[in-house]
């Protein structure tokens, strides 16, 4: 687990050797404590090995004892065990997470043929201080159409798993 401020955020980095630190809602960082916010819902184990998603916790803006557990999406196959190793040396830049987008965990039903899907949308919100990136994030997107009848899911999804 890293602390990192990337695109104007404040975030925890994570890893898969940090999902055992969420087997509480609490965790402990340089003497301080920071709550995470809802996470019985939106922690999946899965989500911590992947190719091209890592977990962050997204600590508020305005409480800063208390976190949300997010996603980081990449839209182009990134090396992120490369980036992994950049973080923990504190040599990251910018440009890694230029294709990245936060995103949430949420279970997402299909209005036209009503299957329920594991989702990850993005989570724009987390964009309010750079409104011009959040659009540029949106825009980079490319969104999931239902697997089962191929319509629009009608919301950021930008995986499915
Ligand atoms: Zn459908």
């Amino acid at each position: 687990m890293k602390q990192i401020k990337v695109e104007e955020i404040e975030l925890l980095y994570l890893t898969s050797d940090d999902l055992l630190l969420l087997s509480s809602n609490q965790i402990f960082l340089n003497n301080a404590q920071i709550e995470i916010e809802d996470l019985s819902y939106r922690l999946k184990p899965e989500l911590f090995n992947q190719d091209d998603v890592r977990p962050i916790v997204v600590i508020l803006p305005f409480k800063a004892n208390f976190g949300n557990l997010n996603y980081f999406y990449w839209n182009n196959k990134p090396n992120l065990k490369e980036l992994d190793l950049k973080v923990t040396q504190n040599n990251f830049t910018e440009n890694d997470f230029e294709a990245s987008v936060i995103t949430r965990y949420q279970k997402t039903r299909c209005s036209n043929c009503g299957c329920w899907w594991d989702t990850l949308v993005v989570d724009e919100w987390n964009y309010f201080r750079t409104p011009g990136l959040g659009t540029a994030k949106i825009r980079q997107s490319k969104f999931k159409e239902c697997p089962n009848c191929g319509e629009s899911l009608r919301q950021c999804v930008v995986m499915i798993f």
